[in-house]
């Protein structure tokens, strides 16, 4: 089911449902792009209408942040359970690794998709990636990269630019791609590559993801700002 929070599609599915619609992707062979939502990304896209109608035509959007989650709830149409992007990515590496799905990793530092894919061949034995590309490119290097995503015939192309880079270029490209799912999955590959912690779990269950990474990266401070407004937004917005 699908609702929307401040505008913002957002697809009511749990974890095991959101694989099983990703895999049916997979055998449907159309290009497909799958979003994760949270608050940041639903407030960016208050004021960025090109972002907004990416993400409300996204194949599959699904309940990445404790933000929507709560937001949800509020609105009375609550989501069943949340399903974080770094959680769905890693759960369709192990399955691709159990299916032979072919996987692309595209974005991060220099090296880091490299590194990310030296661990995905540890956690995931088996597993086929078919090609990595840094996310630091300039204009120039952009129809390289779509045609080495393009000719490795990936089943999944992981795209971690940050929001909103990742769903504008992925947007840009999906026709020339022709890859059946499309994730843009932000810092997962720092994660993969140890140089980039995820929170501890009880901080996960407890809505506190914001909080662990704001404490890493003070920087992300003023990014941070967008979160309280989130909350006014939802409370204040008219109901459904
Ligand atoms: N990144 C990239 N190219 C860019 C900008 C960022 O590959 O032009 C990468 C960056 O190295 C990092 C990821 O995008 O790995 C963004 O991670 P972040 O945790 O900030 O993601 P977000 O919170 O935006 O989803």
């Amino acid at each position: 089911m699908r609702i929307t929070v401040l505008g913002i599609a957002l697809d009511l599915v749990t974890m095991s449902e959101a694989v099983a619609v990703l895999e049916n992707f997979i055998a449907e062979r159309q290009p497909r792009m799958v979003a994760t939502a949270n608050a940041e990304m639903v407030m960016l896209a208050q004021n960025d209408e090109v972002l907004a109608k990416i993400l409300n035509q996204a194949d599959l959007i699904v309940p990445d942040g404790a933000g929507v989650v709560w937001a949800a709830r509020h609105q009375g149409q609550p989501v069943r359970e949340r399903v974080a992007g770094y959680d769905l990515a890693q759960t369709m590496l192990s399955r691709s690794a159990e299916h032979g799905y072919r996987v692309f990793f595209f974005g991060g530092a220099p090296g880091i998709a490299e590194r990310a894919e030296i661990v995905a061949g540890e956690w995931y034995p088996g597993i086929s990636i078919v090609g990595t590309h840094s996310g630091f490119f300039t204009a120039s290097e952009e129809p390289e990269i779509v045609a080495a995503i393009r000719n490795s015939k990936p089943d999944i192309l992981l795209v971690a630019l940050g929001v909103p880079k990742q769903e504008k270029w992925l947007a840009a490209h999906m026709t020339e791609l022709q890859v059946p799912v499309a994730i843009g999955v932000g810092g997962s590959f720092d994660v993969m590559a140890g140089v980039a912690q995820r929170a501890p779990l009880w901080m996960q269950r407890a809505g506190l993801e914001w909080l662990f990474r704001l404490l890493r990266q003070p920087s992300r401070l003023v990014r941070m700002l967008a979160l309280p407004h989130f909350v006014i937004r939802v409370l204040t917005a008219k109901k459904h």
